[in-house]
């Protein structure tokens, strides 16, 4: 049976080799000759990268989760720690072993593959992740993540040296949904997290340790994953831009200014509850009223300045929460985001200014309490300018944004450098299965996360 079964495989093999040898790479054909643009192009513009094999593992990888009967375009559900991502991984890491790299899983789960550069250097780390959402999309991570796979494959097909050791990283549990805790793997990493975690119990009843066992790893060496200051030289990631600003404007490369701060306070307004048909309208401590005024001078605050800045009320828990009752109480959180977290501040303090003018006008008391605090991430000027040059010397258009969205980047900015480089995503969806970037939009991303590399190993660290 087993000769059988190697012998069709020979075949197979054989077959496609052939198969292979009769048409022109596919990734030089899509680059120079499908698009009448590109075909105009100067030879130093020419992809190095092989689109048509990076959109085609893009394709396979989004069979790990795929919905019953769906296609591509169905979308994907591969939450961090199942059974559906551990079988991308091992996916992943046997197209990681074949292209010649050496693996290894660190005790957290995240999955690495080195290539050794001719120099004593730190390593220059980069990749993303591919878990994702219930009823996700096939691009968020996964673009990342594939781009840098192809960005490894090309440069041990072209034989290139470099001097950095390079390592690619795949996040474990990036988008938290399992176990509730997002940039999970990085976290680990940047020894961000203590080994209470471990505990956190799932609704089958499995702790995150348990999950750890099915990946391989054992629990106790949880701490081992944190890589030591120092022995990495930066971290640079591909992603989707998971909002609308490259898509509507028709650029296809983003160059990430940093990641946003994200700033959690929760807000009760307190009033009295009453009789909402004997109470006099203009007797009452309507806490609801008082609290639908938060909301807006919310709005009206962020709005008042020039920027990017963002923030939303997001739910209100009214009480006692009857029709016929003057609500006495609503607790409402209020979440501020920007890439500056003095510009934060002096909003939130105008914020809380006209909370207090409110709670006076409304006749009831607000109080806020901060929840949490993400201070911003900002990207490496070496970095912008290494993916500014590279995407110039290819003759793509690019945008300085900042990017709204947490990403595993942030925890490694504790540890180096980073970089982040964004494409379009069209009509800024994410997280849905109709998240889309096209073979194009991917493969630009990775040829300039492949350009960017070279241009950081051969600048970073000279005497
Ligand atoms: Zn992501």
């Amino acid at each position: 049976m087993d000769t059988i079964r190697r012998c069709l495989r020979a075949g197979i093999l054989l077959l496609a080799v052939l198969l292979s040898l009769a048409q022109p790479d596919p990734g030089y054909a899509q680059a120079r000759g499908s698009d009448p643009q590109r075909s105009e192009r100067p030879a130093s513009t020419a992809f190095h990268i092989n689109q048509q094999r990076l959109w085609d593992t893009l394709q396979k990888l989004s069979e790990f989760g795929r919905p019953p009967g769906a296609g591509f375009e169905g979308g994907v559900t591969r939450l961090g720690f199942s059974a559906e991502d551990l079988a991308a991984r091992s996916y992943v890491a046997g197209l990681l072993r074949a292209a010649g790299l050496t693996v290894r899983v660190d005790p957290a789960g995240n999955l690495f593959a080195r290539r050794e550069g001719t120099e004593n250097l730190p390593v220059l780390l980069f990749g993303s992740h591919i878990d994702s959402v219930p009823n996700g999309g096939n691009f968020d991570g996964q673009v990342g993540s594939m781009g840098a796979l192809e960005v490894m494959r090309t440069l041990q097909e072209r034989g290139i040296q470099t001097r950095h050791p390079l390592e690619l990283v795949i996040w474990v549990n990036e988008e938290g949904h399992h176990f509730g805790k997002g940039v999970f793997g990085s976290a680990a990493a940047a020894g961000l997290l203590g080994t209470d975690i471990l505990d956190r119990r799932d609704s089958d009843g499995l702790t995150l340790a348990d999950w750890l066992r099915r990946y391989g790893q054992d629990p106790s060496k949880f701490a081992q994953a944190h890589i030591a200051p120092g022995s990495l030289a930066g971290y640079l990631e591909l992603h989707i831009e998971q909002g609308g600003i490259l898509d509507e404007r028709g650029i296809p490369i983003g160059i990430v200014q940093g990641i946003v701060g994200i700033n959690w306070w929760t807000c009760t307004a307190e009033g009295f509850a009453n009789h909402a048909g004997t109470t006099p309208i203009d007797r009452r401590a309507d806490a609801f009223a008082a609290a639908a005024r938060a909301v807006l001078a919310v709005r009206e605050e962020v709005r008042a300045g020039p920027g990017r800045q963002v923030g939303t009320v997001g739910y209100a828990r009214v009480e006692p929460g009857a029709r016929n009752i003057i609500p006495g109480r609503v607790e409402f959180p209020v979440e501020l985001r920007d890439l500056d977290a003095d510009k934060v501040a002096r909003i939130w303090a105008r914020i809380e200014q006209r909370f207090q003018k409110i709670a006076l006008e409304e006749n009831v008391k607000i109080n806020c309490v901060p929840l949490s605090r993400d201070v911003p991430a900002r990207t490496n000027p070496a970095f912008q300018q290494a993916i500014r040059d590279a995407a110039r010397a290819l003759g793509l258009p690019t945008l300085d944004l900042p990017s709204g969205a947490g990403h595993d980047a942030q925890n490694i900015a504790h540890l180096a450098p980073i970089g982040m480089i964004f494409v379009p995503s069209r009509g800024g969806i994410s997280h849905s299965p109709r998240e889309y970037s096209s073979p194009d939009q991917v493969a630009s991303g990775a040829e300039v996360l492949y350009r960017s590399l070279l241009l950081l190993d051969q600048h970073l660290h000279r005497p």
